[in-house]
Formats: C-alpha cells, sequence, structure tokens
C-alpha cells in the first residue's frame, strides 16, 4: 500500500428501529476494520424509525468524521434505504449488511480481501440460515422458490450482504426503475463476482422489521421487475381453456342434437367456477403489472432525505 492512496471502503446499513443497539453493533463493526487496517467510512441510513436511532446515529455521526448520517423522510422499507446507502457513499467499494449483525462484521477483511484480488461484486452466501421462526423459514422457502423459477436468476441462500465495486455502483445508478430489488439488480448487472459462506447469526435485538405483508410485496416486486413470465402464464392457461372449451363445445353440441341436453348442469356450473376464476387471477396479474408501469411512470424519487450528517465534504 506504501506510495498509493489506500482505498476506502463504504460500510452501508439502513437503520430501522435499532436504536437500543446500533451505536455497540457499529462500534463492533468499526473495531474489526480497524484491526484489519481497513480505511472504511460508515453510511448509516435511518429509514424514518420511531424510536431513538436517529438519535443515536446522529450523535455518533458528530462525534466521529468516519460516519455519515442519512435520515429519510419517512420509512420507505429497507430497499430504497439501500438506495439512499450507496447514492451517499464515497468509498471505493461499498459492503451493504444489516444493522442487526446478522451478516457477521468478521467477514469484513476476507470481503475486501476477495474484492482485492480483483473481484468486483463480492457475495455472502447463507450457509445457514440462523435460528428464524418456522413460519418465517416457509415464507422464506417460498419466496425464493417462486423468484428462483420465474426470473432464472439463482436467489437461493443468496443475501444482501454483498460487497460492490464502485463501478458496479454506478452501473446500478443508471438503472431508473423507481420500484428496486437490491438483490435482483446486483445480479443482473453480472461483473467479476466471487463468493463467500457465512452463518446467519441471531439478531441482537429487537425482532425481524419483516412482516407477511412487505415479504410479499417484495415478492411481487422481485417477479415483476425480472420476468414477465406470469403473463406469459395467462396467455398459456388461456389456449389451454380454449382447447378444452372446444372438445366440451363439441360434446355439448352433440348431447344437444342427441336429445341429452338437461344433464350438463355440473358440467356449467364447473365451467364457470373454473373460467371465472381464471379470469379473476388473470386480470389481477395484469392488473400488478399495470400498478408497475403506473408507478414506475409517475417517476418519483425512490426516497426522500430530510437530514444528512457528514463532517467533512470531500471530492
Ligand atoms: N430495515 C429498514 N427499513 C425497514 C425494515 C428494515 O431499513 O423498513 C433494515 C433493518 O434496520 C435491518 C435490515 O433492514 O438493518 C434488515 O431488517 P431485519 O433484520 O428486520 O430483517 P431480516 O433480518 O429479518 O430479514
Ligand atoms: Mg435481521
Amino acid at each position: 500500500m506504501e506510495g498509493e492512496k489506500q482505498k476506502r471502503i463504504s460500510i452501508v446499513v439502513p437503520v430501522y428501529n435499532e436504536g437500543a443497539h446500533i451505536r455497540n453493533s457499529m462500534e463492533y463493526v468499526g473495531n474489526i476494520c480497524d484491526k484489519a487496517g481497513i480505511l472504511y467510512e460508515l453510511v448509516l441510513i435511518d429509514d424514518g424509525s420511531k424510536d431513538n436511532s436517529w438519535e443515536e446515529i446522529s450523535r455518533m455521526a458528530k462525534e466521529d468524521e468516519r460516519v455519515t448520517a442519512v435520515r429519510l423522510s419517512r420509512n420507505f422499507g429497507k430497499e430504497p434505504a439501500l438506495c439512499a446507502g450507496l447514492d451517499a457513499a464515497r468509498g471505493d467499494a461499498v459492503i451493504v449488511m444489516d444493522a442487526d449483525l446478522q451478516h457477521p462484521p468478521e467477514k469484513i477483511p476476507e470481503m475486501v480481501r476477495l474484492w482485492e484480488e480483483g473481484a468486483e461484486v463480492v457475495e455472502g452466501v447463507k450457509s445457514s440460515r440462523g435460528k428464524e421462526k418456522k413460519s418465517y423459514r416457509f415464507c422464506a422457502k417460498v419466496f425464493y422458490g417462486m423468484i428462483n423459477r420465474a426470473t432464472g436468476i439463482d436467489f437461493d441462500n443468496a443475501s444482501d450482504f454483498k460487497l460492490l465495486d464502485r463501478k458496479v455502483i454506478e452501473a446500478m445508478k443508471q438503472m431508473p426503475e423507481r420500484m428496486t430489488f437490491f438483490r435482483g439488480m446486483s445480479a443482473w448487472v453480472g461483473f467479476e463476482r466471487k463468493s463467500f459462506e457465512f452463518e446467519v447469526a441471531e439478531r441482537v435485538d429487537g425482532t425481524s422489521k419483516w412482516s407477511l405483508k412487505r415479504l410479499i410485496t417484495l415478492a411481487v416486486t422481485a417477479v415483476t421487475s425480472y420476468t414477465s413470465a406470469p403473463l406469459h402464464c395467462i396467455t398459456f392457461l388461456g389456449i389451454i381453456m380454449f382447447f378444452g372449451a372446444i372438445v366440451l363445445g363439441i360434446q355439448t353440441l352433440y348431447m344437444k342434437f342427441a336429445g341429452y341436453a338437461q344433464d350438463g348442469f355440473t358440467t356449467v356450473i364447473l365451467l364457470l367456477l373454473f373460467i371465472g376464476s381464471m379470469i379473476m387471477i388473470s386480470l389481477g396479474i395484469i392488473g400488478i403489472y399495470l400498478m408497475k408501469i403506473y408507478h414506475e411512470m409517475k417517476g418519483r424519487p425512490r426516497y426522500l432525505t430530510s437530514r444528512v450528517i457528514r463532517q467533512k465534504e470531500e471530492e
């Protein structure tokens, strides 16, 4: 490193109601970086927390020039918070991790080493899912199963624990979509990739901030952002239904002319139910894509910043 300027890593952490432990957690992360001789800045994004998170991180930013605190104007969700973090980061590479230390900071030196060896995206792969509730595990399984199949991108055991080179960040900033899915975007861009395994630790404090509704919303965003397969499914179903209709139509006509017309009533009811639900589902799917177009058309910003605290403006 002698002679040339040491490269700096930005550690981006979205924070939502983590006030109780955020200071300790971030000190822990800082210590690990210091010990490994990594030059770093911490970018903490307060995603409209309702507890004392903002007080804590703004104080940290005032005390330590390596800490940047950004407050969003309300709770936008983890994805927009991550975008805000990537926009505020100034390092030569960015590490994205959760505030609750479920992404073990002990892995940071290894990530940086892989990056220095030439990887442009260093991805954390979960070797186990830690202790999670059964219902959560089930949802996660369904969620990733769906996305893997639909998008052709392997999301299994992938995580948001990543290191991204400056080049990759700039590439991702060119992606204009309003509704983002970080994991999908960072997979889509490509680049030189390496991965490492990590064990998901237990949350240091509090509970997971993901409700079932949020998880479903994320699943829908993920699928609709990376594939239009559901729309093709509708067409496919329609074609199958059409063939069914021809067969049944012929049978119905035959019955009519043969004089047994009364009997087919069950079929009529079943068909009505089946076709009715198919149409509803299809309309729903089309509606989801329409909703996406509508949201993207509005072109609203991904997030709004209400305050930024950082000691040095540089570059
Ligand atoms: N988070 C956020 N905004 C939200 C929900 C969560 O910024 O609306 C942050 C949270 O503070 C944490 C990370 O996203 O740093 C992961 O959240 P959590 O631990 O609740 O999710 P899980 O680990 O269960 O996936
Ligand atoms: Mg967590």
